[in-house]
């Protein structure tokens, strides 16, 4: 299957090529190494191939590897992508750079916050539920729409939007769903400004490509990185 290096290097030329092919000039695409279960040395070895930027589900996990200690000699982001509990936000938003699973509970909480002289984290994406799967978190796309029509203020802390979709679904679904959130995207980017809403993370390693096809901007690849997460290390 190939060193973490050459999967890397890989995932790479083929997210690269997609994007030149569907924005057709230069631009910044971000590769989010999802790093969840990873033990530290496979994360290291993956930013010395090149990785700027990983991504972790659990708090728990993340402090008890220390990921964060990696930004003392790396240059890395360390971003935020699983659930969010409210007892856990401070947490959050102390040790990571930026929080990709942000819903409106936690943005109106950071939006009434006047001193943040305490927080690191500085990017905030909104996590869209784009399947509309109820077990799932993050908003719909209506949902989105309704608070947008309705100019909820924490929307304003929003750098952009991070879509989840059905592991079911199909192709075709998958590119149906990044279709409609990608004009959902430039419509915030519209009503809140385009230099502030900036970021749109799609796409995962069985469909990254769809996902750059259709807009992504960011994607997150664990296994295509990897290899396969082993159930017992979860
Ligand atoms: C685990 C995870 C990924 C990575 O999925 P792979 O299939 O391993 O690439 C991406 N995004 C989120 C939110 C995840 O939890």
């Amino acid at each position: 299957m190939g060193s973490i290096a050459e999967r890397l290097a890989e995932v790479r030329e083929r997210a690269c090529l997609s994007y030149r092919r569907a924005v057709g000039q230069p631009g910044e695409l971000h590769i989010v190494c999802v790093t969840k279960t990873q033990p530290l040395p496979r994360i290291l070895e993956a930013i010395d191939a090149g990785v700027t930027e990983i991504g972790e589900n659990y708090l728990q996990e993340a402090i008890r590897k220390d990921v964060f200690a990696l930004r003392e000699s790396r240059e890395v982001t360390v971003r935020y992508i699983g659930r969010l509990q409210s007892n856990k936000y401070n947490t959050i938003l102390r040790v990571f750079d930026a929080v990709d699973s942000a819903g409106p509970e936690f943005l109106e909480r950071l939006h009434g916050t006047q001193d943040r002289g305490a927080q690191r984290a500085r990017t905030f994406l909104l996590e869209v539920n784009a399947g509309e799967e109820s077990q799932k978190g993050g908003l719909t796309m209506p949902q989105i729409r309704e608070f947008a029509a309705a100019d909820a203020p924490w929307l304003h802390e929003v750098s952009g939007l991070m879509a989840v979709v059905p592991l079911q679904a199909t192709m075709q679904m998958r590119a149906a769903i990044y279709q409609s959130v990608s004009i959902l995207f430039h419509e915030l980017a519209s009503d809140l400004g385009s230099s502030h809403v900036t970021l749109l993370s799609m796409g995962t390693s069985d469909d990254f490509e769809l996902a750059i096809e259709h807009g992504s901007n960011m994607i997150r690849v664990g296994t295509g990185i990897f290899g396969p997460r082993s159930p017992s290390q979860v």
